[in-house]
């Protein structure tokens, strides 16, 4: 199995490269962000609880994300590994993720990390705000809120993998190909 976490800020470009790797290697794509959009849209009792933390660029509560995480992942038993998109965001979430992949008898192999400076991040994100019509991508108070989440909360996840000797920094600056082919280089030696 090969267990990929994609990391990086809101914008980085993880859903993009997400689509594209599952498909060149076979994985399971689990964007914890899409499943939370698609219980809001459907009204499901877990999107009317996320919805006013997605709504205003807040985390949503762990043990909610965990359980909704472990239900994803149970539902592709034949999966031949994930990549895992916005997930996991804070500490808890990671160690949470390394004790029910341990269960199965499987690990993260690499944390995969896309660096994009702030401000580029931000006319990035009102840029697909245009398109994806995501409110949290509108407004730029909910975007600098969505930065401070992942400042305050997240970025310290990269220290939780690189003890493990699993992280991997990208330049997510460039053209999706050359990203794709440098996160390539380090998938191929997995
Ligand atoms: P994304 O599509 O990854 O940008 O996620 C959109 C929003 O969903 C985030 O701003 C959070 O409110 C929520 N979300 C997604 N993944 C997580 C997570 N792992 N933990 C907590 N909240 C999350």
């Amino acid at each position: 199995m090969k267990n990929i976490v994609l990391f990086g800020p809101p914008g980085a470009g993880k859903g993009t490269q997400a689509e594209v790797l599952k498909e060149k290697y076979n994985l399971v794509h689990i964007s914890t962000g899409d499943v939370f959009r698609y219980n809001i849209k459907n009204e499901t009792e877990l999107g009317l609880l996320a919805k006013s933390y997605i709504d205003n660029g807040n985390l949503v509560p762990d043990e909610v994300t965990i359980n909704m995480l472990e239900a994803e992942v149970e539902k592709n038993t034949d999966a031949k590994g994930f990549i895992f998109d916005g997930f996991p965001r804070t500490e808890s979430q990671a160690e949470a993720l390394d004790a029910f992949l341990a269960k199965k008898g499987a690990t993260i192999n690499a944390m995969i990390a896309l660096e994009v400076e702030e401000d580029i991040l931000v006319t990035r994100l009102l840029e697909r705000g245009k398109v994806s019509g995501r409110a949290d991508d509108q407004d730029e108070t909910k975007i600098r809120n969505r930065f401070n989440e992942y400042n305050t909360k997240t970025a310290i996840v990269k220290d939780y993998y690189e003890k493990q000797n699993k992280y991997y920094g990208i330049n997510g600056v460039g053209s999706i190909e050359s990203i794709t082919a440098l996160i390539s280089q380090v998938v191929d030696t997995l």
